[in-house]
């Protein structure tokens, strides 16, 4: 597996009453993308403007799902929705959909802040293996279903 350092920032969750670590990019981080596994635990880095499956997927929801990278919303969060849920889990979880959550108690941080360094520490870099390894139509398939159930849940 391989890692990146990135660096943490102190935050407060107002739900559980706790200071939390967040990792955040700095600003030249175009491309770049800091997940979290559902129960806010695990964070994973990504570097999707290099990554081979992030452009399948997008290629995938232009072809068959109608989607225009150019359209900002809401087929961009559709599109970044499905394509984090094809990523390989992270600890045998699943990558939430939304960041950042609280690491401590998984509730949603309303908003956060880099003003305040806490440490750096290296996380996972999110990989894309299993559905890289899928057949076209599988993953064709599983790109349109999950762009379909998106889609519902968005309305
Ligand atoms: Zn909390």
């Amino acid at each position: 597996m391989n890692y990146r350092q990135v660096r943490f920032f102190t935050n407060f969750c107002g739900v559980c009453i706790h200071n939390v670590s967040i990792p955040v990019l700095g600003d030249f981080s175009y491309g770049e993308l800091i997940l979290q596994t559902k129960d806010g635990k695990d964070f994973g880095y990504a570097q999707i403007i290099s990554e081979e499956a992030w452009s399948l997927i997008s290629t995938i929801c232009e072809q068959e799902c109608g989607f225009n990278p150019k359209n900002i919303n809401p087929e961009l969060s559709i599109f970044q929705s499905v394509a984090v849920s094809c990523a390989d889990e992270l600890n045998a979880k699943q990558y939430s959909k939304e960041f950042p959550l609280c690491p401590n108690c998984g509730a949603k941080l309303s908003s956060y802040n880099d003003d305040l360094i806490d440490y750096d520490a290296d996380i996972p870099v999110v990989t894309w293996t299993h559905f890289m390894g899928l057949t076209k139509d599988k993953q064709k398939n599983m790109v349109i279903n999950l762009w379909d159930k998106e889609k519902n849940q968005q309305k």
